[in-house]
């Protein structure tokens, strides 16, 4: 047999299908956005690398002629190479002569790298040849010419070729960011020194590429300049880092935004959703409730009808048996009825409390009333301590009075048959009035102690289940004391007894 699933159930489903359906597409879409950021920085360093590869382009190929057209001349006793306009390329100290396989300058790096070409120095031209030369890593630009078997030369200016370049090109014309030039030697790996040499030279090159400048474009130059690459490097904030970080930060952001409101938007959906089922299943289970109790002594009322109706009983005593059960089922029923109505009426805040100054013994004495009267035929030991000196109290007589007799009854249904035994107190607490109904029976178990005073809630055992009872008489009356300022509470050891007791404030009259 199948089952349609409750709705309860069907709620919880629902909400999970709804959380997948919100979270799985939005856990895509934030990763998207991770991709495009990381797109973007490289569209604009593509962007700006375009830009520039055109002035780059011409500008190396510009280089080789400019030089070749400078030559050697010695400027106040010094050898340097001067452009046609008299602007000079060389280093002021870096004259250097090779002789008979010897090198004779004052530079000690140039002194190195110009150890390298000592045996070819005859084939060397004899017009001014620029050239360059590496050691240790390192790149040095040279100018030289031979004269018979002498060759002279001077190492070039770096900083002197790039203002050169500098002056060539207006960047702005490029690109809005500020720009200079760079001669950089090309990275190569030292053909010597092993592994070793090449893990050092590796982890400089990482190093480099971490901490040193990044150009937006750069370029290796042809030869005689094919050991330097013509770099562009920003002079001012890096303009790449500055827009991915302006977008990283905007997109973090905006989706911690997006988080935060999409958790609290479920959080609050699901709360109120979780109410409502609850109530629409507070409502079934009410209408099943309330159904039920009403079955049970309707079906006896119709059965001592019937009995009376076909005249079966003879004896006038039996007969007024029947009818004094009937009336207890009646009365019964009506009891029931008006439990159900009183909470409708407190639930829907139509329940209106006509309060008055009552001196507390009235109350105990109207509730003992009652319990007395409904009890007579039951054997329970009942006694009642009133202290002397209690504040009156300000209270709906009838709403108070019920609510202790509620406790009342409460102990006498939940306390086993025999040596029932109820105790009433009533003492000042504070600045009101305690009122404790203490019995010996079943006991409630912690994790019920707040439950029982939910609306329909009732402990599922065999006493329970063999006692009539709505689940509603301590929720109405907890409703009833908390609106006239005062509170409940349950102390309980289950198989022993439980106490409960009613703080009310005193009145203020
Ligand atoms: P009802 O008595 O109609 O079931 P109540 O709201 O008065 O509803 O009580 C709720 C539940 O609390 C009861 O079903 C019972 O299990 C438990 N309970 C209340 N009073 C006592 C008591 N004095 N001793 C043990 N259990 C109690």
């Amino acid at each position: 047999m199948s089952r349609t699933p409750p709705r309860f159930l069907n709620f919880r489903r629902t909400f999970a299908l709804l959380i997948v359906l919100v979270v799985v597409p939005s856990a895509g879409l934030s990763g998207f956005g991770v991709v495009a950021i990381i797109n973007e920085r490289a569209a604009v360093e593509k962007r700006l690398e375009a830009a520039w590869r055109g002035t780059l382009e011409s500008l190396s190929e510009e280089l080789p002629g400019i030089l070749a057209s400078a030559s050697l001349e010695p400027v106040n006793g010094q050898l340097q190479f001067i452009l046609p306009d008299g602007q000079p390329v060389s280093e002021p100290d870096g004259a250097f002569q090779l002789e008979d396989g010897q090198v004779r300058t004052r530079d000690p790096q140039l002194a190195e790298a110009l150890a390298t070409v000592v045996p070819e120095a005859g084939g060397l031209p004899t017009e001014p040849t620029v050239f360059s030369l590496t050691t240790g890593g390192r790149a040095v630009l040279v100018a030289a010419e031979r004269r018979g078997s002498v060759v002279h030369g001077v190492r070039l200016s770096v900083q002197q070729l790039e203002a050169l370049l500098a002056e060539r090109v207006d960047p702005r014309a490029v690109s809005s960011e500020p720009v200079r030039f760079a001669l950089l030697p090309v990275p190569r790996e030292p053909s010597e020194g092993g592994l070793m040499g090449r893990l050092v030279s590796e982890v400089a090159q990482a190093r480099a590429s971490a901490l040193g400048p990044t150009g937006l474009a750069e370029r290796v130059l042809s030869s005689p300049l094919q050991d330097f690459r013509l770099v562009v490097l920003p002079t001012g904030e890096d303009p790449v880092a500055r827009a991915s970080t302006r977008n990283r930060v905007l997109y973090g952001v905006l989706l911690g935004v997006f988080y935060l409101t999409l958790t609290f938007g479920v959080v609050y959906t699901g709360r109120a959703l979780y109410r409502e089922a609850q109530l629409s299943r507070m409502k079934t289970d009410f209408v099943s409730l309330v159904s039920h109790e009403l079955r049970t002594p309707l079906t006896s009322i119709r059965m001592f009808i019937e009995t009376l109706a076909l005249g079966r009983l003879k004896d006038p005593a039996q007969t007024q048996e029947v009818l004094t059960l009937l009336m207890r089922e009646t009365e019964r029923l009506s009891i029931f009825v008006e439990r159900v109505l009183d909470w409708a009426r407190i639930e829907g805040g139509r329940k209106v409390y006509q309060r008055e100054i009552v001196p507390v013994s009235e109350l105990v004495n109207a509730a003992v009333e009652a319990f007395r009267t409904q009890r007579m035929e039951d054997g329970v030991d009942l006694t009642v301590e009133v202290s002397d000196g209690l504040p009156a109290l300000d209270v709906d007589r009838a709403a108070v009075a019920g609510a202790l007799l509620n406790l009342l009854q409460n102990a006498y249904k939940y306390s086993g048959p025999d040596n029932r035994r109820i105790t009433l107190q009533v003492r000042g607490s504070g600045k009101g009035v305690d009122l404790t109904v203490e019995d010996n029976g079943v006991g409630i178990a912690p994790q019920e102690r707040t439950r029982i005073f939910e609306r329909f809630y009732r402990v599922d055992n065999l006493l329970t289940r063999r006692t009539e009872g709505s689940g509603l008489g301590l929720a109405i009356t907890r409703r009833i004391i908390e609106t006239h300022g005062g509170r409940i509470s349950v102390q309980s050891e289950p198989g022993k007894g439980s106490r409960f007791t009613i703080h009310l404030p005193a009145g203020k009259a």
